[in-house]
């Protein structure tokens, strides 16, 4: 089979590429070697995040560093001999968390989170998927009045963005939330974000509209992706198909860079591990909102599954071994504070963030390889920003302008 464009991975990522470059009149065909949205884009906590036009910065303070090195936090590990291993990378995000840069890489930043929420919607109310929404906005709790007090500035200052929020006291947050258990010193709600309550099932449902417009899913493994001698791109389905394209999208979330260095690209990344797992919820104890535990670093989500607790970072190679003792940490303290009836998965998920150091995705065409381009790098927001990902990139490879300059997210800007 012949087509336009041949994207390969169907995370959230690649599904917004596909269903833009359908937009724009091509013929496309999405590969994966799973049905879409089992990857990342199933496990995570299922914000779409308007409120996030920072991103996630490495904290500099000497405090954080030194509990970080002690790894028994439960928002941050590391396994020791990768993290060695991504030092350069490290020292360059460390560098790039300072108030300078992250302030110039914010505001390139918000230009993709802003039009986040846009972006999901026109999807939303295309694919018939209003139905997974769970509830608007989300709560960061704190436990202490000097973090709390910290974050109203961030949150002040985030609305000089237009970006909305309301100021919760400790006896606000009890009344919002009468299932929380102990004592807060308050909390901000971010009243923007939307909380998914599947959020594998809206990337299928995105997948499942392009089908509908006519568009191919296939199983394959990308790695099969080869050369043709006229210059386009060969992929191999599991049903025996060989499909054939003039370009190729490279959207494989943290395995991007294992196919794209066969072709002689690649870049630096700090690969953030995360763990859920599902919990019943506790007869008349229901949570009303998502909440992350500020200090803690962990996200509790009601989900269709329960209530899913997500970990913060695990600094890990995507296949190295898994180490189950965040998230048994996280769950610790969780209920403590949270109304978590029994665990209801066997065991924990495991998804991993592939994080650059500038803290900016990575789109657009791959240096001196004609007609690959590749869409990956989303770090903490992928969800989020799969949909403007997909929007960008195929203004770009139809040679359309695309709405916001997308030279910071270049491929090309790491060596
Ligand atoms: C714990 C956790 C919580 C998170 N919470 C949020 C949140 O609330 N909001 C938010 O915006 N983001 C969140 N994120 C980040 C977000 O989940 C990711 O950024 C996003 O899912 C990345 O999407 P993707 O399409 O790039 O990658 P993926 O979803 O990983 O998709 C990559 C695809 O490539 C396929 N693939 C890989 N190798 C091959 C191969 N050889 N052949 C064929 N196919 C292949 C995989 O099967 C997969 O479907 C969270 C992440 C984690 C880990």
């Amino acid at each position: 089979m012949t087509h336009d464009t041949i994207v390969l991975g169907a995370g959230m990522v690649g599904v917004g590429c596909a269903l833009h470059l359908q937009a724009r009149g091509q013929a496309v065909a999405l590969v994966d070697r799973r049905a879409p949205g089992l990857e990342t884009s199933y496990g995570n906590a299922g914000i779409i995040q308007r409120e996030a036009i920072e991103p996630y910065a490495l904290p500099r303070s000497l405090g954080f560093l030194l509990s970080g090195a002690t790894n028994r936090r439960v928002d941050v590990r590391y396994q020791a001999a990768d993290a060695v291993r991504m030092l350069g990378p490290l020292w360059s995000y460390y560098r790039n968390s300072a108030p300078g840069p992250l302030q110039k890489i914010s505001r390139e930043y918000e230009t993709l989170i802003a039009l986040s929420l846009e972006t999901h919607q026109q999807l939303m109310n295309d694919a018939g998927a209003n139905d997974l929404i769970g509830g608007m906005g989300y709560v960061m709790l704190f436990r202490t009045e000097r973090e709390l007090h910290a974050f109203h500035q961030v949150a002040d200052a985030r609305a000089q963005h237009g970006v909305q929020h309301i100021k919760l006291s400790g006896a606000d947050v009890v009344r919002e939330e009468p299932s929380l258990i102990g004592s807060f010193a308050g909390a901000v709600r971010w009243t923007d974000p939307v909380a998914i309550r599947s959020p594998g099932d809206l990337v299928q449902r995105y997948a499942q509209l392009f089908e509908e417009r006519g568009g191919a899913v296939k199983l394959g493994d990308a790695m099969s992706l080869r050369r043709t001698d006229a210059g386009g791109w060969q992929v191999d389905t599991a049903s025996g198909e060989t499909l054939t394209a003039r370009q190729v999208v490279v959207a494989l979330g943290p395995w991007t860079l294992q196919l794209t260095s066969r072709f002689g690209y690649t870049a630096p990344v700090i690969p953030k591990r995360g763990y859920h797992m599902h919990y019943a919820s506790v007869p008349g104890q229901p949570l009303n909102s998502t909440v992350i535990d500020a200090e803690y670093g962990y996200v509790i989500a009601p989900m269709q599954k329960g209530l899913r607790l997500t970990t913060g970072a695990e600094l890990a190679h995507v296949d190295a071994p898994r180490n189950l003792a965040q998230i048994e940490a996280a769950e610790h303290i969780a209920r403590q504070s949270f109304p978590l009836g029994e665990r209801v998965d066997p065991e924990p998920w495991m998804g991993t963030r592939p994080c650059m150091p500038d803290m900016k995705p990575v789109f657009g065409a791959v240096p001196s390889v004609a007609g690959m381009w590749c869409a990956f790098g989303h770090g903490h927001q992928g969800f989020t920003l799969g949909p403007v990902t997909g929007e960008l990139l195929a203004a770009m490879m139809t040679g359309n302008a695309p709405r916001v300059d997308v030279r910071p997210f270049s491929p090309g800007r790491f060596g």
